[in-house]
């Protein structure tokens, strides 16, 4: 017995001890981990769950209106759905969410991101009733009027898009480019006017204003060359270089194009006739280069930037596509190969 106790106080005992408590220990820290994580994974498995397969509208609704989906996690999931592009599953969760909400400035919230879902869709008629009905209730809703505003512009009604501009204005909103942009519009598209007419009327609203030079002399370039050439804002010539880049009867103007740096160096680019050796136009001075030397095989490609928010598209616009500001295209030279020149120099 004397000798077990010995054993005890042995201090070999003692390291033994002191390492299987260590062991236990490890040992419970790595399951408690182990049961952590799995316990994560599966609530996260069950989050996704959710975003893998839409709830039925009627399982959406039990869930809605017995609490067991807050209104905020509807909302992200919404929200999530519409980034994503699909618009019918967000549309329903919305008209869901409108059913169980009862507070006015929460519906007039979803009633909000309803419309714009709709717009976004492209259903221009059911966005309009949705904006027309928050306007009704809240008349000073300036975001609701901005899109009806929108609406009535893309389904060419553009006497009520005028309208619209009234209570924007009493909001005390500026809305010049707005309205200007309206009627160069309502202009090109009436059916009263001849295109000599048009292009006289976009002309003198251009002069009175001084906005929408891209509309406008896009316009002007496009039909009645002449008096493009002729009306040409020669502060807005970098703004408008692939309409002059393109412009017919460049040859015919050669007056006008001495007459400005850029339009010489454009020109010598183009090569319609080399009249500087050199320009600070990095893109310009690629194609002088190579006119001077007689050679081909590249040319001028362009890209359009929202002055706004930044979103570059391949193509030009008036309004821009995502955040819908008016005359905010900025053009953007590319330098790029020739494939006419390289196709006729294959064959
Ligand atoms: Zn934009």
């Amino acid at each position: 017995m004397n000798s077990l106790f010995i054993e005890f106080r042995d201090p070999l005992f003692g390291v033994i001890i002191f390492f299987s408590l260590i062991f236990v220990i490890a040992l419970f820290s790595y399951w408690w981990g182990r049961f952590k994580r799995n316990e994560e994974s599966r609530y996260l498995k069950s989050f996704m769950n959710v975003f893998d397969s839409m709830p039925t509208e009627q399982e959406l609704k039990s869930l809605m209106t017995s609490k067991a989906i807050s209104g905020k996690s509807a909302l992200i999931m919404a929200q999530t759905y519409y980034h994503n592009g699909d618009y019918e599953k967000c549309i329903e969760i919305y008209l869901i969410m409108l059913e169980v909400q009862k507070d006015p400035n929460e519906k007039k919230e979803t009633l909000f991101l309803l419309g714009q879902t709709y717009f976004k869709a492209g259903f221009l008629e059911r966005a309009q009733e949705i904006f027309l009905q928050i306007l009704k209730q809240f008349p000073r809703t300036p975001k609701a009027l901005r899109y009806l505003l929108i609406i009535y512009e893309k389904m060419h009604q553009f006497d009520k898009a005028l309208e619209v501009l009234e209570p924007l204005d009493e909001l005390g909103i500026n809305n010049t480019k707005d309205r200007i942009y309206l009627q160069a519009i309502s202009i090109i598209r009436s059916p009263k006017f001849s295109v000599e007419q048009k292009s006289q009327h976009l002309l003198g609203l251009y002069k009175e204003h001084h906005l929408l030079s891209y509309l406008i002399f896009e316009y002007l370039f496009r039909f009645t060359p002449k008096l493009a050439w002729e009306n040409l804002d020669m502060g807005e010539t970098e703004r408008l270089v692939d309409l002059l880049w393109n412009a017919p009867d460049a040859e015919a103007n050669l007056d006008i194009i001495h007459s400005n740096s850029y339009l010489r160096e454009l020109f010598s680019a183009k090569g319609v006739e080399l009249v500087v050796q050199e320009s600070t136009v990095f893109e310009f001075d690629v194609l002088i280069k190579l006119n001077i030397a007689d050679q081909s095989g590249a040319t001028l490609q362009f890209d359009y930037l929202c002055g706004e928010c930044k979103q570059i598209y391949p193509f030009s616009f008036h309004r821009c596509p995502n955040c819908h500001s008016i005359d905010s295209v900025v053009t953007e030279i590319l330098l790029t190969k020739d494939h006419v020149e390289a196709h006729h120099s294959l064959q």
